[in-house]
């Protein structure tokens, strides 16, 4: 029984020293940042739309014409799966890569980008709020999700209500994060693995909860990235509606320049899920 036990432990030693991975933050901040644009609704502007809300509102012909630029500049769209194994292990990207991802679960995603995108052959990030499936008419079907991933693009969560990431807590974490990403695994039969904060807010006591529940990375807008847990605080742009091509070619070039911090390694332990930041 004892000799049992023994082999028991050790064999769990063995498991756990097999699967501790480290990432190494000063590694992930060194790379070169991967432009990375980030779309809400895409329709034309109403009288009734502020100035403020126009970042967030792209009119078709002007997201037709950014998309074409960023093919005749030669872009090439990359998914999560490699940007991560490119901001982890250093694997190479593409020539000019770019990731396009869209908030939100709006329909004009489906109906405007997805012919868009297929034109040059480019993949998106679907970050989805899990409640606003088949909400009303402007929002995306289940069915559409499905198509989404099925044509190769990604599907991922955006939580369950669009809860702010700060003041998730207690029961809430399993409501908004772990059922959302359940529900659209099995829409999908596919892995969710990454995450996108709703209004780009995050805090880092709350990171520890993503690696906890499994995600490989996280996305937010524009914020420095935690020099502790880089790789959960991926920055993006909004490609604003009043942008014009050259604005967003700048930005493109000018927004996603690193700059040196101090750093300390995030130790995952991913045999159990828990994350711990060395302390040294
Ligand atoms: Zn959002």
């Amino acid at each position: 029984m004892l000799k049992r036990l023994i082999t028991l432990i050790t064999l769990c030693f063995l498991y756990l020293a097999s699967s501790a991975q480290t990432i190494d933050n000063a590694a992930v901040l060194a790379r070169k940042q991967v432009p990375i644009l980030c779309y809400h609704q895409i329709r034309n502007w109403r009288a009734s739309d502020k100035l403020v809300d126009k970042d967030y509102i792209i009119p078709p012909e002007t997201f037709k014409a950014h998309m074409k630029m960023l093919a005749d500049s030669g872009y090439h769209t990359i998914l999560p799966d490699e940007l991560y194994d490119y901001l982890t292990k250093g694997t190479p990207l593409p020539d000019k890569p770019v990731m396009l991802t869209f908030d939100d679960t709006d329909g004009d995603q489906y109906e405007v980008a997805r012919p868009e995108l297929m034109k040059y052959g480019f993949k998106g990030v679907y970050f989805i709020i899990f409640n606003n499936i088949n909400k009303n008419h402007h929002y995306m079907t289940r069915q559409q999700i499905r198509q989404l991933s099925e044509e190769g693009n990604v599907i991922a969560c955006h939580t369950l209500t669009h809860a702010n990431f700060k003041k998730i807590q207690g029961t809430h974490w399993e409501a908004e994060i772990d059922v959302p990403k359940k529900k659209l695994e099995i829409l999908t039969g596919k892995p969710v693995n990454y995450f996108a904060f709703p209004y780009g807010v995050w805090n880092s006591q709350g990171l520890p909860q993503l690696h906890k529940r499994g995600f490989l990375a996280a996305f937010q807008l524009s914020e420095k990235r935690d020099p502790n847990d880089a790789i959960m605080t991926i920055r993006r742009v909004l490609d604003c509606g009043y942008w014009t091509t050259a604005t967003l070619d700048y930005n493109i070039k000018h927004d996603f320049r690193s700059r040196p911090v101090k750093t300390k390694p995030t130790l995952v332990d991913s045999s159990n899920n828990s994350l711990k930041t060395s302390k040294k």
